[in-house]
């Protein structure tokens, strides 16, 4: 191959076009399922919301955040529906900054780790070959931290209106006997009070009470876990080798001392899924966003 890439045809390379993302901006990547309204028909999800399929993205996406592919470096993710958004911060050097890398490669660890969970959440309804699910997916640059915020606003306001809009929708279709058309009709133009007096005077749900994951969707976040009180991590006084100077760190120092030298004990961190209001300051400041 070497002798290839020198060759006569080698010219063919320099169509590649450099796509790197900017510098220092935040960037999300966003997928979203194809053609997954016929895709949730085919495997009987259940409507408005199917508990198995959401939970089944949110693994898939624990997959691409905590997997070695993308090195720590997505800080949190959001989803609903058949799609996911994943944020990754200012210093991200992933690839190079590359954008097609970067989209394809979270497009392809989500849909092979959406396939290999499948048999665990759907047993009895198998894949096929000309059925498959399959997401696309782009990038989007960011340059200040209000945005980002914005973003994840815009996604879980999203995710509220398509639920309050299909909870009616299906509660009038399934429990009051409308079809689909019908439904249609008797919600178009009506606001959010509207549709929330529908579903309490009618069908007697209480919207506020639906479970979480419907109303506000999936956030996937690191979380770091209580440092570990053992002899090994518990930090001394008397036993620590003394830091090295600063006139000592430039000249190797020898391989013993390098090995005794302890680092710091860095926190551990795992992933949570939580199903919190982030549209509010409060989940910035004083919440979970405020490690972001
Ligand atoms: P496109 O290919 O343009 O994205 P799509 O059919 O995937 O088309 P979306 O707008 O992405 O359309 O909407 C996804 C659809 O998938 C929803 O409207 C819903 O019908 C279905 N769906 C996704 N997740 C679930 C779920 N957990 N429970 C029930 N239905 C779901
Ligand atoms: P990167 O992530 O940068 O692409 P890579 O390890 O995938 O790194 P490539 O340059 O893409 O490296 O090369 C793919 C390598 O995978 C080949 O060099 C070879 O070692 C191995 N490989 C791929 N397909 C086969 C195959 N059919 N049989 C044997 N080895 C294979
Ligand atoms: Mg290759
Ligand atoms: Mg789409
Ligand atoms: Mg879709
Ligand atoms: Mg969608
Ligand atoms: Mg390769």
């Amino acid at each position: 191959t070497r002798a290839m890439a020198g060759s006569r045809f080698a010219y063919v390379k320099n169509f590649e076009l450099a796509d790197p993302l900017l510098p220092s901006t935040f960037f999300v990547v966003r997928i979203d399922g194809k053609g997954f309204h016929g895709f949730s028909k085919l495997h009987n999800f259940d409507k408005p919301s199917d508990v198995r399929a959401l939970a089944l993205m949110n693994d898939a996406a624990k997959r691409v955040v905590g997997g070695r592919e993308l090195n720590g470096e997505c800080v949190v993710a959001f989803g609903e529906s058949d799609e996911y958004s994943f944020v990754f911060k200012r210093t991200c050097k992933l690839h190079g900054r590359r954008a097609s890398k970067i989209v394809t490669l979270v497009v392809s660890v989500f849909t092979a780790a959406y396939m290999a969970l499948w048999p665990q959440f759907f047993p009895n309804s198998p894949l096929s070959l000309e059925h498959l699910p399959v997401f696309d997916g782009r990038v989007v640059q960011y340059t200040s931290e209000l945005e980002i915020q914005d973003y994840l606003r815009w996604r879980q306001v999203d995710t509220h209106i398509n639920n309050m809009y299909n909870t009616v929708f299906w509660a009038l279709v399934l429990q009051g006997k409308r079809t689909e058309q019908e439904a249609e009709q008797e919600l178009s133009g009506t606001i959010s009070s509207q549709k929330q007096e529908i579903l309490f005077s009618q069908f007697g749900i209480n919207y506020n009470n639906l479970d979480p994951m419907f109303r506000k969707g999936s956030i996937v976040i690191w979380e770091e876990e209580p440092l570990a009180v053992s002899q090994d991590s518990a930090p001394s006084s008397t036993s620590e080798p003394p830091a090295p100077s600063p006139e000592s760190a430039d000249s190797p120092a020898p391989l013993v001392k390098m090995r005794q030298r302890k680092k710091p004990p860095k926190p551990k961190r795992r992933l949570v899924v939580v199903h919190e209001d982030l549209i509010a300051d409060a989940w910035w400041t004083e919440g979970r966003g405020k490690a972001l």
